[in-house]
């Protein structure tokens, strides 16, 4: 029996997919092998890959002077690569501080360049977006790097900074996909595949031209975004099952009417969350109104001596992996793309009666 599982990552993914991918697992393609064992270059592969880019590119509308780089090491790899490819020995780089996944990148980036945070959100203890116009890259910065959503503190950003001539970085693992962006706005986007994108071991980079190639001479070549963009992310053996799982999961996606169709559906299911939390006094969501994560709802009992009980029976009802990061406590509910909507009200229901039974 399937759970509803509310998990932050490595997160649920459509069952169709799960399905389709148990349905070839032993004979991929008539090939008499699974996609894990056929070579990453046989041409049949090479299709496989390149159909997953070209749905990405469609679905995500990726203008042709991007580079779509599949990678490994997650996007903590990452934290360590953009300054590596985006800066100069030296040079400044801006940060906004938003949270533990911005706080992450931040420090991995001082081991690289002179940081400077342009906005903090300390004081409100993580629990809001910086005012747009406080979003300014400093004189000479080689790029402004933020966190559209933090998966923990379930904080999104409902603008995208301008910053000008200044080349914008997004960490988008936990939002990717979740509805139509503008990647013309962006420099470079990145994320882990395991929250919206498929399983762990997969990172996607997608990156403007004029970033290509110039990377630190001592960057690994794996993270070198020219040497990587020249060997069709082929350097190495990629991840080739994330790679395929991927290219299901976009299908999936078309299927569904595109991010157009799935954002209006995640609007909807956090929009009913959240008015459940709201509506009672025996939940809350300490995020503000205008800064909550559509992809991670998290909240806290009014009594926290509930918590375990609530977990567990939660749990025993089929809705599964509830329990907020280690770091904060209380529940999370991460509610992305293959998440439905049946699933949003069973946990409603649940928090209602739980609430009846313990208020
Ligand atoms: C999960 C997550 C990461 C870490 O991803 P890895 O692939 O495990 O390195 C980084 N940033 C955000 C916003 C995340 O949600």
């Amino acid at each position: 029996m399937r759970v509803h599982n509310f998990s932050a990552g490595p997160a649920a993914m459509p069952l169709d997919v799960l399905e389709q991918a148990a349905s070839e697992m032993s004979d991929w393609g008539s090939s008499g092998m699974s996609v894990m064992e056929v070579s990453h270059r046989s041409k049949e592969f090479v299709a496989a890959a390149e159909e997953a880019e070209a749905l990405l590119r469609e679905l995500l509308a990726v203008p042709d002077d991007y580079r779509v780089l599949f990678l490994q090491g997650g996007a903590t790899g990452q934290f360590a690569g953009i300054p590596l490819n985006l800066s100069a020995e030296g040079d400044t780089v801006d940060y906004v501080n938003t949270g533990a996944w911005s706080k992450k990148a931040i420090a991995e980036a001082k081991k690289y360049a002179t940081v400077n945070v342009v906005a903090d959100e300390s004081a409100s203890n993580y629990s809001t977006t910086p005012d747009p116009a406080a979003v300014r890259p400093s004189q000479g910065s080689a790029y402004l790097h933020y966190t559209p959503n933090e998966t923990i503190g379930g904080v999104e950003f409902g603008y995208v900074p301008d910053t000008g001539d200044v080349p914008l970085v997004a960490d988008m693992s936990s939002t990717i996909l979740s509805r139509p962006i503008e990647v013309s706005k962006f420099g470079l986007i990145y994320g882990g595949a395991q929250k919206n994108m498929g399983p762990a071991g997969l990172c996607l980079v997608v990156v403007r031209d004029d970033l290509v190639g110039r990377a630190r001479p001592q960057t690994p070549s794996v993270w070198d975004y020219r040497a990587m963009a020249e060997a069709g992310s082929m350097l190495n053996t990629p991840p080739t099952f994330g790679i395929y799982l991927l290219g299901l999961i976009l299908r999936w996606l078309k299927g569904q009417g595109g991010l157009a169709a799935m954002g209006e559906r995640n609007r909807a299911k956090a929009e009913k969350l959240y008015a459940a939390i709201d509506g009672s006094p025996f939940y809350r969501n300490p995020v503000s109104p205008d800064a909550r994560s559509w992809m991670n709802v998290p909240f806290i009992l009014a009594d926290d001596s509930l918590d375990k009980t609530f977990l567990a029976q939660a749990a025993e009802a089929g809705l599964t992996n509830l329990a907020g990061h280690r770091s904060v406590g209380g529940m999370r509910a991460s509610i992305y793309n293959a998440m439905p909507m049946e699933g949003v009200d069973a946990l409603i229901d649940f928090m209602k009666e739980f609430e009846r039974a313990n208020g």
